[in-house]
């Protein structure tokens, strides 16, 4: 059957196919540690779910608004307020099917053919393909350990052309857990200023960062950058809520209208109980948070302290969410490297150490290549301590038949 060309750009997201593999593999009866998946391992809090409950015995179970209940909408304004300082209408928000569908209808509606995104990489796999879907261009900009994978001001300056419709920014990111502080954005926000370029920026992971980081985002710097900028953000990681998909954006108003034209015609509404769960999250206890962060936090140092101690590998700590992204180079260096790139033929170094691994050690980690950078791999630490501490002794036990 014919499949567009838009379609056959694109492939499956990578960190989903791990997850899958690992459940099945463990639906055998094997025994395999994941550290693929992308979602917080706790379960979403009792008061969500009841309000959840709540709204389905209150007959909530039909079509609201194509944009989302205003309701919710003023949830979301009011926490921009409480929590970031900024002051948005609600004509400014709209709420999506999660955060991915917000990204995707923002590229829907900003980018024409050829219009180019300056996404820096490591980034999050599937911000270039809803660049792709939308007809634009991903204009990748690589980062590496020296900064922390962090993007410096003459990179962006250099990656800017005529074309250029966005710049991407996802602090704390995934996969690396790099987050930009308040004068390291001012620093990128400079290089815009003689530009209309807008700033896209996924907040997905705010809530979750280490030793006292201050979140800070692009649109507090200045009016003029809060004009250009889109947050993207929703309740799937800060509330432990990934299935019910309810994602939200801010920014200019007639961007945002447009996405609920789009949506109008391609989703509908968000699902409506989900809706009233997350005013319920977002207006609620917020302790809920504080509990997930400090099991993180007390995982972010098990897991980077027992990687480094394999020899080949190097982790940086991460600032913020929930994944380690060690520099796994040093394997390919080893004396039994070229057996096993032999053995598990691929075109890529950090797929063959994620086949070997899920082979040799039972282990599922995410091969860095999807995410831009082959001499990587990514490690969910959004699993439990007894997992870090079992399945990173297994792939020290791997590597070191390597040596
Ligand atoms: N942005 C980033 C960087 C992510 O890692 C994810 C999920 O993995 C999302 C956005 C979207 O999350 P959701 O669609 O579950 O809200």
């Amino acid at each position: 059957m014919k499949i567009s060309s838009r379609l056959m750009k694109i492939k499956p997201s990578p960190t989903l196919a791990v997850t899958a593999l690992a459940n099945s593999l463990k639906a055998k009866g094997i025994d395999v540690i994941g550290f693929g998946s992308g979602e917080p391992d706790f379960d979403t809090p009792d008061f969500i779910k009841d309000a959840a409950i709540k709204a389905i015995r209150d007959g909530r179970t039909k079509y609201t608004p194509a944009g989302g209940i205003i309701e919710l909408k003023q949830a979301v304004a009011d926490k921009f307020a409480r929590d970031n300082n900024l002051n948005y209408s609600t004509s400014e928000i709209t709420i999506n099917c999660g955060g991915k569908h917000s990204f995707y209808n923002l590229m829907q509606v900003l980018l024409d053919p050829g219009d180019e995104v300056i996404i820096p990489s490591p980034y999050w796999v599937s911000y270039p393909s809803m660049v792709l879907l939308a007809g634009g261009e991903p204009v990748i900009v690589e980062t590496g350990e020296d900064t922390g994978f962090k993007l410096y001001p003459d990179q962006l300056r250099q990656a800017i052309t005529p074309r250029t419709r966005a710049f991407l920014i996802n602090s704390p990111s995934n996969p690396t857990g790099a987050a930009y502080s308040e004068s390291e954005l001012a620093a990128l926000c400079e290089v815009l200023a003689d530009t209309d370029i807008s700033i896209i920026s996924d907040d997905i992971y705010e809530s979750i960062t280490y030793d006292d980081f201050k979140f800070t985002n692009t649109a507090n710097l200045s009016d003029d950058m809060k004009n250009r900028t889109f947050v993207l953000n929703g309740v799937s990681k800060t509330y432990s809520m990934t299935g019910w998909r309810i994602g939200y954006m801010a920014g200019d108003e007639s961007v945002i209208k447009k996405v609920e034209t789009l949506q109008s015609q391609s989703t509908s509404n968000p699902a409506s109980i989900s809706q009233w769960a997350s005013v319920a999250a977002l207006t609620g206890d917020q302790d809920c948070i504080n509990e997930m962060t400090g099991a993180f936090t007390r995982r972010r140092k098990l897991i980077v302290n027992s990687l480094n101690s394999i020899p080949g590998i190097n982790c940086l700590n991460p600032a913020g969410a929930f994944y380690a992204f060690p520099g796994i180079s040093g394997v390919y260096d080893l004396k039994g490297w070229k057996a096993v790139s032999d053995k598990y033929e691929g075109e890529h170094n950090s797929s063959i150490f994620t086949s070997y691994l899920l082979e040799e050690a039972r282990v599922a980690v995410v091969p860095g290549v999807a995410f831009g950078s082959d001499n990587h791999v990514r490690l969910s630490f959004a699993t439990s301590d007894e997992n870090i501490r079992e399945g990173i002794k297994r792939i020290g036990e791997a590597v070191q038949k390597l040596q």
